[in-house]
């Protein structure tokens, strides 16, 4: 039972264990699941913008790509120069992402703009993509960093090349602006939620472009962030990461793609908190069931050990119930059977042990002795040292006995008063006369004071009685009366004595 009761807590406690551990591992699945369908899309998008974004400045080279071959191989005539300004108003209607086509000559100052004051100003010599294609000869398109407009106060991209003269050497710019509204309408189709986040920007850290559009984001450097090196530079094409916004703290998942044509990266992000919105919602829920089923699985083992438990207490009632009636049925047993006061066997069994002896000697034609003790004078030791020494003194005198009957067989009783009885199976006359002979002694040597007695001390008388054989059948009777004879002869003989 008590075992039943370890088994029912440990399979609780499994079940318990179990069940919570499958569900958290669940929920972790889950979530790992979650952020790598998350990551997949980003990057899909991040691709699909970089597609689109590559596609805008390649449309963009394209037209520098005429205006360079054009001003090189036909010069730069005002009539050259103006079939080119009208030439760029076309090809602004026809990619409304342009906004503008400027050529501005060695000096930094505009040979022709397609649209007035776009450009204009002695500032343009600082402008990075002018200094960048003065200094560097490449003829490679040039994206420079976002920088409002001068003409119109918008922000814009530059997509710029190189001018050259017959001997290769700097003869200006050619630049196109792409506005950054133009550019970002396609972004806003796409759900992105509240805290998602898509942005263009050069290798080397220049954000270029942001959707959702901030003013303050334009232009940002991100080429000293540690996450921008870590997570977008010092990596492959494309990846994924999570990580917080330095722009505005936000947990994202972020999704890059660089451009193999040009040096940009496309990053889609989403934040973290709202992506995982749905993750969340399912897990809780999970739990909550989980957590509930638990909660009744727990609440019925409880009721289960309790009931084991009271299982056990009624059983161990019943046990010790069963052993007090065993004992108290053991004392009965021993009640029955023996005389309180000597501890011998008493009257009855003396009687019934009596019957099977004498039958026992018929059977196995053996003899059977009986001796009969009764203490001599003993009214007068009552009246002389009271009953309570009375009793005292046949207990002792009882002990003496009951040590002498060693044989499997022989039965010491106190067949009643001060009259005590010796039943020796197999025993002849002559053996129950030493036997008796030899207590006599015994009694005699406790050597306990009678002085109303003529031998000073407390003795016995014993008769002596056998049967033999055949006469032993149902000669119970018979055999108490011959030792009662005995015994009256060996008082009358003075006492302290046996006779047979
Ligand atoms: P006798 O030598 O002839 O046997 O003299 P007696 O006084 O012993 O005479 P009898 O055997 O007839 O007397 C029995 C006395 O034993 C009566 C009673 O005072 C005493 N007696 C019997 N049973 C008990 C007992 O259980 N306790 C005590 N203290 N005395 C008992
Ligand atoms: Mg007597
Ligand atoms: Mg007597």
């Amino acid at each position: 039972m008590k075992r039943d009761i370890r088994l029912a807590r440990s399979l609780l406690v499994a079940v318990v264990i179990s069940v919570s551990a499958a569900t958290v591992w669940q929920v972790w699945a889950m979530h790992k699941r979650t952020l790598a369908e998350i990551d997949t899309n980003n990057l899909n998008l991040a691709q699909a913008l970089n597609t689109y974004a590559e596609g805008v400045f390649a449309q963009s080279a394209i037209v520098l790509l005429g205006v360079v071959e054009r001003l090189e191989t036909e010069g730069r005539g005002p009539e050259n120069l103006r079939r080119m300004q009208l030439l760029a108003a076309r090809q602004e209607q026809l990619l409304n992402q342009l906004n503008s086509l400027s050529i501005l000559d060695a000096q930094g100052d505009p040979l022709m703009q397609s649209k007035a004051g776009l450009l204009t100003g002695t500032g343009s010599v600082a402008r990075a993509y002018f200094v960048y294609h003065r200094d560097n000869p490449s003829r490679d398109i040039y994206i420079g960093p976002p920088i409002r407009s001068r003409g119109t106060g918008e922000w814009v991209v530059t997509v710029s090349r190189r001018l050259e003269d017959g001997e290769r050497r700097f003869a200006g710019v050619a630049v196109v602006t792409l506005g950054l509204e133009n550019f970002l309408r396609p972004f806003g189709t796409i759900d992105i939620g509240s805290s998602g986040a898509i942005s263009l920007a050069t290798t080397t850290g220049q954000l270029l472009v942001r959707y959702p559009y901030r003013e303050q984001d334009v232009g940002r450097d991100f080429s000293r962030s540690a996450n921008f090196q870590r997570h977008f530079m010092d990596t492959g094409a494309s990846g994924t990461a999570s990580f917080r916004s330095e722009l505005d703290g936000t947990e994202r998942l972020y999704a890059f793609r660089k451009s193999d044509r040009y040096p940009v990266v496309t990053t889609v992000a989403l934040g973290k908190d709202e992506a995982l919105r749905g993750w969340r919602r399912q897990a809780l829920l999970t739990l909550g069931v989980v957590l509930a089923l638990l909660v009744a699985v727990a609440a019925v083992g409880r009721r289960l050990i309790v009931n084991i438990k009271e299982r056990v207490g009624a059983q161990d009632s019943l046990l010790a119930t069963r052993e007090a009636l065993l004992k108290a049925n053991r004392r009965l047993e021993v009640q029955a059977t023996e005389d309180p006061l000597t501890g011998l066997a008493n009257r009855r069994s003396f009687d019934e042990a009596l019957t099977l002896e004498c039958r026992r000697a018929a059977r196995e034609q053996t003899s059977l002795s009986l001796l009969l003790f009764d203490l001599d004078h003993f009214k007068r030791y009552n009246d002389t040292y009271g009953h309570v020494a009375g009793d005292r003194c046949l207990r002792a005198v009882s002990d003496a006995l009951k040590h002498r009957a060693k044989r499997p067989g022989d039965l010491v009783a106190r067949y009643g008063g001060e009259e005590l009885a010796i039943i020796l199976p197999n025993t002849e006359l002559e053996g129950a006369r030493n036997v008796a002979d030899l207590l006599i002694g015994r009694i005699h040597a406790l050597n306990i004071p009678h002085r109303a007695s003529p031998h000073a001390r407390v003795t016995a008388s014993v008769g002596a009685a056998t049967l033999h054989g055949n006469e032993a059948q149902g000669g119970e009777l018979k055999l108490i009366e011959a030792a009662d004879r005995a015994l009256y002869r060996a008082k009358q003989g003075g006492r302290n004595r046996s006779m047979t």
